[in-house]
Parts: structure tokens; C-alpha cells; sequence
């Protein structure tokens, strides 16, 4: 049995092998780097209905129970507080975990070594690929369909030649993860507007695992981390820079997500600023949706039409998350004098305050699996004999329900999962 192609073995492509698996289907992640990077937090913030996807492959509650929980989110303008956010706690996962992504890596990479169904190729890098009707090809690998999570360069996307188009900003951002002793009672994410130790400018805070803070600073060209700039924050506490890196911000998303046999998730098929968490948590999304419909196609359960849902749906929730994402660029970093004037009014007011809106999982309204008011019924363009209609909703053939947000909490409903 031909396997499925999976390029880069960051936390997108080894949660598509880890679905991929769990639907029988065998695959191959080839991975360029030679070994996993165990430096530093990059996305930092995993969301309820991640939590619950990533819990179906088995490392849900792994992911949780190694992340600080926090539930409320506290915005400052000046010395004020302006806005306060508390995100109500629920049955099954807290609203947001805050697990570093080498952790969450690191448990995806636990389960894939686990999984006979996978092979994860160290320190080989995709140079080239070929498909047609039957399938896809490397170097020296045939492949059925290949998941392309090799990130925002994506070599995959390169080679199909699809264009990567939006933005990118020119303000800079330092990124740090400082351990040291803050006197916070709860774990909170606090974001400060024009705080008077980095005027005119952003800081965020963000509580992460072992004493560990995220702070990200927005500053000028030519700024770098000194001693005094962390000092104005921690006061004369001992502190340690575990890890610290400089940023530029994009939006950018691929032409289409979908060419043939080949699918782009990740940052290979979207990338967008971190304010609002929507990078990492979306991929995960890109991956379970990716996955089940590539296991149908391979069973002849899909129609010929299935796998171009993927860019339909997925394509629509990175629009949805990078034009969030880009309004909270414009107020974080107003581009014209309108943009200013709502920003000064918004925040001496506290109405309207944007520091990012927290991730939610897309609802695929519109998508072509779906019809008119939202209510699923199968499409005759794509469903396929391993599609069922209960409780009016379009089953899949692995048994969860299509095409109604990766929202696991409404699939477990519907099937008693
Ligand atoms: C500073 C920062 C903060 C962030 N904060 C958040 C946050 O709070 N919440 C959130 O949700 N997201 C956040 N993100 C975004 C998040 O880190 C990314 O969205 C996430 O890493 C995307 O995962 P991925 O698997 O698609 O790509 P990557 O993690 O980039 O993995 C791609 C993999 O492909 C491999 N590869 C590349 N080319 C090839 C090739 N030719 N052949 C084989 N392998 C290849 C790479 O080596 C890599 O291992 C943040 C990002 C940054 C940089």
C-alpha cells in the first residue's frame, strides 16, 4: 500500500501523519532538519478545540497538563487597566493552555514514534516532486497524496509554483522567554499599550510552564534586549533570557491550498501575525481536515470533488483568521492617521480595544459540503458511499461529522465520541 508523502515534521505535519494513522493509513514524513529544535517558545497559546482535536490522536491532555491554564486576559493603557477578558471555565479543556510549541513537538513526536504506521525520515529534505493520476512521486518514494506542513519557505509550495501573496510589516518585535519570580497571583495574559517603560509602543506578557515568561516587545529599528529594558519590567528580581529572538510580522496566504493530490497545510499554506494565536492552533485544524479526506479518497469513499473542499474550507478559515489578524495589526500599528485616531480613541475610551481576538475554530459556512443555512446534508458532488446522513447531519467515513467546525466538542455530540 502506497503510503502518504508528509513534508516537515513541525507540529502540522506530525499531527496529518498522527490522523492519518489513526484512519489506517500509513505514511512517510520527511523532515530536513536532523533533529528536532528544542529551543526556545514560538507559539506558546493552544486553544480548547485544538486541545480536543489534538486529544483524538492521544496528546490532548498531554499538551494541557504540561501548559499553564489561564483564563483571564487583562489590557493596559498607560498606568490602566481598560479592558478585562475572563473566558469561562467549561467541562473538558480549559479556554487556553499556554504549552510551548518544542513541548507540544515534543508529545507529537512521543506519539509518532509510537505509531508503526509512520515513518519519520530525519534529515531528509524534499528537493523535488512530480504527480499525476496515480499519485505522487519523490526521488525515491511513491506516494498516494502528499500533506505539504514544511513551513512558511515550503519548498512544496515553490514547486507547484503557487503564489504566496499579502504583507508584511516593517515594525520589529523582540520575543523573549525570561524565567523569573513575578509577583502576579494568577497566571494571565497582560498586554500593556504605551506602558511608560517602552513608550509609545507594546509589550505582552504571557505565563508559560516552570516560571517562564513570554514577553514580546514592539520596538524601533535599531532597539535591542538590554539589561534595563527587562529591568523595567521585573524590577531588581533575578532573572535569566532562556531564549530570545527578533520578529517581523506577515500575512500571507497560498493561491490555493490544494493542487491534485497534494495539500498545503501550516505555514506552507498561510502565515499570520501571533497576536490572537491563530498560527499554530489553525494548522492543527489544516491537518485534521486534510487528513480524513485524503484517508477517504484513498478508499474511493470521496467524490471527485472532496479534496478541493479542503482548499474551500480551510482556505476560507485562513482568510477568516488573517483579516482578524490584520485588523489587530492596524490597531497595534496604525498605518494612517484615521487608524490613529480610532486606536487613541478606543483605548482612552476602553471600547473597542483590539490586542488580539483569541483563536475560535472556523465554522465552514458556505463550505461545499454544506448548504444553505448551514445545516449539513450531503452534497451529491462530493459525498460518497462511506457518507451517512444522522441526526441531519453529513457523517464521514471515519465516523466524524463533516464539515461543521473542527469543533470536537459538536462531533462528540453528535456520535457519542
Ligand atoms: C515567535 C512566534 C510566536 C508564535 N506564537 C504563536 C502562538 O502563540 N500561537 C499559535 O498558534 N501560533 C504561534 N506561532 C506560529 C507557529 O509557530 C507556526 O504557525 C507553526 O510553527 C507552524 O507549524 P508548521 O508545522 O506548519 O510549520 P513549522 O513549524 O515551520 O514546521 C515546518 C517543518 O518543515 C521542515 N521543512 C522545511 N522545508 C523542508 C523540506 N524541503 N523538506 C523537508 N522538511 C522541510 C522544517 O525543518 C520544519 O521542521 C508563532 C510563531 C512564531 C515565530
Amino acid at each position: 500500500m502506497k503510503p502518504v508523502l508528509v513534508v516537515g515534521a513541525g507540529p502540522v505535519g506530525m499531527t496529518a501523519a498522527l490522523f492519518l494513522a489513526k484512519a489506517g493509513v500509513p505514511s512517510v514524513i520527511l523532515e530536513k532538519a536532523t533533529g528536532r529544535q528544542q529551543q526556545g517558545s514560538r507559539s506558546i497559546c493552544v486553544q480548547r478545540d485544538v486541545l480536543e482535536i489534538l486529544e483524538r490522536i492521544g496528546v490532548g491532555q498531554a499538551v494541557a497538563d504540561a501548559g499553564v491554564t489561564w483564563y483571564t486576559g487583562r489590557t493596559y493603557y498607560r498606568d490602566r487597566e481598560v479592558l478585562t477578558l475572563t473566558f469561562p471555565e467549561a467541562e473538558g479543556f480549559p479556554p487556553f493552555v499556554n504549552t510551548p510549541q518544542t513541548v507540544v513537538e515534543q508529545l507529537l513526536e512521543e506519539r509518532v514514534r509510537q505509531e508503526p504506521l509512520i515513518e519519520l525520515r530525519y534529515g531528509h529534505a524534499l528537493e523535488s516532486l512530480t504527480q499525476d493520476d496515480e499519485g505522487v512521486s519523490t526521488k525515491d518514494l511513491q506516494a498516494s497524496h502528499c500533506i505539504a506542513a514544511d513551513g512558511v519557505h515550503s519548498t512544496v509550495r515553490q514547486l507547484l509554483n503557487i503564489p504566496f501573496e499579502g504583507l508584511s510589516f516593517d515594525d520589529r518585535f523582540i520575543i523573549a522567554d525570561v524565567r523569573v519570580d513575578l509577583d502576579f497571583e494568577t497566571p494571565e495574559r497582560r498586554f500593556y499599550f504605551d506602558p511608560p517603560w517602552n513608550p509609545g509602543r507594546q509589550v505582552l506578557l504571557h505565563p508559560q510552564p516552570n516560571g517562564v515568561w513570554r514577553i514580546d516587545w514592539q520596538v524601533a529599528e535599531d532597539v535591542e534586549l538590554t539589561d534595563d529594558r527587562i529591568r523595567a519590567i521585573v524590577g531588581d528580581k533575578p532573572y535569566e533570557v532562556v531564549w530570545q529572538s527578533t520578529y517581523r510580522f506577515h500575512q500571507r496566504r497560498a493561491g490555493t491550498f490544494r493542487k491534485g493530490r497534494i495539500l498545503l497545510a501550516g505555514d506552507a499554506a498561510h502565515v499570520m501575525s501571533p497576536f490572537g494565536a491563530r498560527g499554530l492552533n489553525s494548522g492543527i485544524c489544516d491537518a485534521d481536515n486534510a487528513a480524513w479526506k485524503i484517508a477517504a479518497d484513498r478508499n474511493g469513499e470521496a467524490g471527485p470533488n472532496l479534496l478541493d473542499s479542503y482548499d474551500a474550507e480551510r482556505g476560507r478559515a485562513a482568510d477568516e483568521n488573517l483579516r482578524i489578524t490584520g485588523d489587530t495589526m492596524r490597531f497595534l500599528v496604525p498605518g494612517n492617521e484615521e487608524e490613529r485616531i480610532h486606536r487613541q480613541k478606543a483605548l482612552e475610551s476602553g471600547e473597542g480595544i483590539d490586542s488580539g481576538k483569541p483563536f475560535t475554530p472556523s465554522t465552514y459556512e458556505n463550505s461545499p459540503l454544506t448548504t444553505d443555512g448551514g445545516e449539513l446534508v450531503p452534497n451529491s458532488r462530493t459525498a460518497g458511499p462511506g457518507f451517512q446522513i444522522r441526526d441531519g447531519r453529513l457523517i464521514r467515513p471515519d465516523g466524524h461529522v463533516a464539515a461543521r467546525r473542527c469543533d470536537d466538542r459538536v462531533k462528540r455530540r453528535a456520535l457519542g465520541w
